[in-house]
């Protein structure tokens, strides 16, 4: 058998020192010199770190100081042109300027990559957007692998795949209209890349796991076919899904190699063994690149010697897709449970993992008997650890009754009740629910954990906080206020920290977007709430004020998504001991006399399955679990939800199938573009599309918030809006927070006069 290979590793580094990098120059404490030297060197590390491992080939153009989707914009030449840049000579600022805005200009619109939890940079197409490759910067890291004596395979996203990504701008065009275009900056793309040693390239294709449409699919031949004139061998790379409807075509493109996701979509490879040609490379991706869990060594290695029986040394082996998706080093985990850990493989390991199966299949399986060994034990024990399978979990759910999901009266009759104690005027203004986490607050809940403080100091640090907080909402006369949520590092890992059934590593971050980290929790067992987690920082607040303030949760979708998910037991049953989880504290807070809740769930739509054919299944489960974790307060008791970062339109009828009294949304990126489906599926309940961006330091101007409100009141009734930002504010500074909130209220009062006057 040939190689071992990686689709792409980590880039933000064993202990994110790519985040502190960038974040580094961005508060202009280093240059770009500094920044420059810092990439290089963990782009070094990484390298020699898989060679290390006898990995035959490494990915090269998988790092990306912010985005690899905005890389793949700058290397062919078509950056979007309102910022006025030249892509061919782009700064490091102006790079960062397009992935965070500028005085001028709001930022690249940024969105879900795939059904993960990264994110990307979406182009903007315009009917004449032009490309010039720009090979320069690949081509640079190119010759840094190999002076490292690596060879290089460079990745790229492939053409039609960044086409897809990207929205159409302006007057209405087909974006597949760009292709001979961007195909020909990709060859330019190219043909540089012999010169500089390469001979294979990996081109991702993600897309194909989608339901796509004909013209598109039918767009792959001619395009493989334009492309396959280089002396470079193509490795075409799918992944996240099941792509065995398009076998014949796969397997007639000439390319030199296919890689598949077989963790994903196991049921997929025989419709390509079958008459696999015999040249090409057959990539099987046996790994999980998605997960943490440990590989089962003796069931891939299986496969693995199935496959090679068939495919000889056409067979290569790798993760199922690139591993930017798993925590960096499992072994930096010196706190993690011992039986737990023996359950678990991150980036560092699963390359081990590879490397195993290699060996075993090229020096048969005595080979790595201990190995195999200790992969069976930990296979066995979590099967059977007592800690993963509770009864009391189990018959609770068991014994759910009928309806437990189910709000006693409708929206109208909640809506008067709650209005008749709340007392809100016309377009009420709040919040996501955080506010700005300056170095302090980090720095005391720091200290908490480490033990440096003890808890009656951290308890006042936090309480001194949440006045503050209190105190300035007050001031900008905000009608539903927060507590800030100081004491939450993030929004799932501080409920998981809380529940039984999850675990938590020290450095098992993942990239979120840019230099943002997430620590998912790892939910190993089953789950239940042994004790309140919000109630009494949530009543502090309330004891501060006289406005209502409004308590803030994380619903069971979300928290399993942003999770590592067990892989023992439905992600729907998961769920729902999550929601029961949640319901607890929702009857806590109610009865602590706090009546109005929040329950964000940021990943309802991120959580649909790539194919249609699989929506209606995850909708019904993902919906049922929100509303069991809410159903049973009163009527007078407000849900709130929030979602960001998505396209809703195709499941508005989901979301009012949630039922919550008001859902705030992330709309100000994409233009409201999202209020017109709202306007004409007749959202039943109150909403906040939100007024302005806040992943942008930029403060909205006054105008600009009046015209999104006027647009937003076009479509929804003045009586069932809300006004607010787009998303929690815990990145942002005080000052911009402060004045971006003041022009909010300031807005929403004119509007408020004038629609009171009309009226
Ligand atoms: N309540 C959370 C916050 O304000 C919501 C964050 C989110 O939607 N991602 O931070
Ligand atoms: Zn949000």
């Amino acid at each position: 058998m040939s190689h071992i290979h990686l689709l792409g590793f980590p880039r933000i580094g064993a202990k994110r020192e790519l985040k502190f990098l960038v974040e580094k120059f961005w508060k202009n404490e280093i240059d770009d010199a500094a920044l420059q030297a810092g990439a290089r060197e963990l782009r070094q590390k990484h390298w020699l770190l898989q060679k290390g491992a006898g990995l035959d080939i490494s990915p090269v153009g998988d790092f990306s100081l912010y985005d690899q989707v905005l890389d793949a914009q700058v290397l062919v030449g078509a950056i979007p042109r309102r910022f006025g840049f030249d892509a061919a000579n782009l700064s490091s600022t102006q790079y960062f300027q397009l992935a965070r805005g500028n005085a001028q200009q709001h930022a690249l619109e940024m969105t879900k990559w795939f059904d993960s939890n990264y994110h990307y940079l979406v182009p903007e197409w315009h009917a004449d957007t032009t490309f010039a490759a720009n090979p320069a910067p690949l081509l640079a890291q190119i010759a840094e692998a190999r002076a490292l004596g690596v060879t290089a395979k460079p990745v790229l996203i492939g053409p039609l795949t960044l086409l897809w990504l990207g929205k159409c701008k302006g007057a209405a065009f087909d974006r597949l209209s760009l292709l001979p275009a961007l195909l020909d900056s990709y060859r330019q793309l190219l043909a540089a890349l012999p010169a500089a040693g390469v001979e294979w390239v990996q081109i991702d294709e993600p897309i194909l796991s989608l339901d796509l449409p004909a013209a598109w699919l039918q767009a792959f031949s001619p395009t493989y076919t334009a492309l396959a004139t280089s002396p470079l061998k193509l490795l075409l790379a799918t992944y996240f899904g099941d792509v065995s409807a398009h076998a014949a075509l796969l397997k007639a493109l000439p390319v030199a190699g296919l890689h598949l996701d077989l963790v994903r979509a196991p049921q997929q490879l025989a419709a390509f063994t079958q008459g696999w040609p015999q040249h090409k490379v057959l990539s099987a991706g046996l790994i999980d690149g998605r997960n943490i869990w440990r590989a089962d060594l003796d069931a891939v290695l299986q496969q693995a010697e199935t496959l090679q029986a068939q495919l000889g040394e056409q067979l290569w082996l790798a993760p199922s897709c690139s591993l930017l998706h798993t925590p960096f080093d499992l072994a930096q985990e010196i706190k993690l449970d011992v039986d737990l850990k023996s359950w678990l493989a991150f980036a560092v390991q699963k390359v081990n993992e590879l490397k195993l199966v290699k060996r075993g299949l090229q020096q048969g399986r005595d080979s790595i008997g201990n190995e195999l060994a200790a992969s069976n034990f930990a296979r066995d024990q979590r099967r059977s650890n007592p800690r993963i399978h509770r009864a009391d979990v189990a018959q609770r759910l068991a014994r759910l009754p009928a309806g437990s999901d189910q709000r006693a009266s409708s929206y109208a009759v909640r809506a008067e009740a709650q209005a008749s104690w709340l007392k809100l005027p016309l377009l009420p203004t709040t919040t996501i629910g955080s506010f700005p986490q300056t170095a302090e607050i980090r720095a005391a809940r720091a200290a908490f954990k480490r033990g440096e403080i003890d808890a009656a100091n951290y308890e006042a640090a936090m309480k001194a906080e949440i006045e503050l907080v209190i105190r300035k909402q007050e001031a900008l006369d905000i009608d539903v206020l927060v507590h800030g949520e100081a004491e939450r590092n993030d929004m799932v890992e501080y409920f998981g920290e809380q529940l039984d059934g999850f675990a938590f590593t020290e450095y098992g971050w993942v990239q979120s977007y840019g230099s943002r980290c997430v620590k998912p929790p790892i939910i190993y067992g089953d789950v239940a709430r042994p004790q309140p987690m919000t109630v009494s920082w949530t009543v502090y607040a309330q004891s501060l004020t006289s406005r209502p303030v409004k308590g803030m949760l994380t619903g069971p979708v979300t928290i399993l998504q942003w999770s590592f998910v067990r892989n023992d037991l439905a992600r729907s049953e998961v769920c729902r001991q999550i929601a029961l989880a949640i319901n607890d504290e929702v009857l806590d807070l109610e009865n602590a006399g706090i009546k109005v809740i929040q329950i964000d769930e940021p990943a309802v739509r991120e959580g649909l399955p790539l194919k249609r054919s699989d929506w209606d299944a995850y909708l019904a489960w993902a919906g049922e679990a929100f509303r069991l974790s809410c159903a049973k307060v009163d009527d007078s008791t407000q849900i709130h939800t929030h979602m960001c970062y998505s396209e809703f339109g195709d499941i508005l009828p989901a979301i009012a199938a949630l039922d919550a009294d008001v859902i705030t949304i992330e709309t100000s990126r994409s233009d409201m573009e999202l209020l017109r489906d709202f306007g004409s599926f007749h959202y039943p309940n109150e909403i906040g599309p939100g007024v302005y961006d806040i992943h942008s330091p930029r403060i909205p101007a006054e105008h600009e918030l009046e015209n999104l409100l006027r647009k937003a009141l076009d479509v929804i009734p003045a009586r069932r809006l809300w006004v607010n930002p787009d998303c929690g504010l815990k990145t942002r500074g005080w000052p911009e927070v402060e004045a971006a909130l003041r022009a909010m209220v300031n807005v929403t009062k004119r509007l408020r006069q004038q629609l009171t006057t009309t009226a």
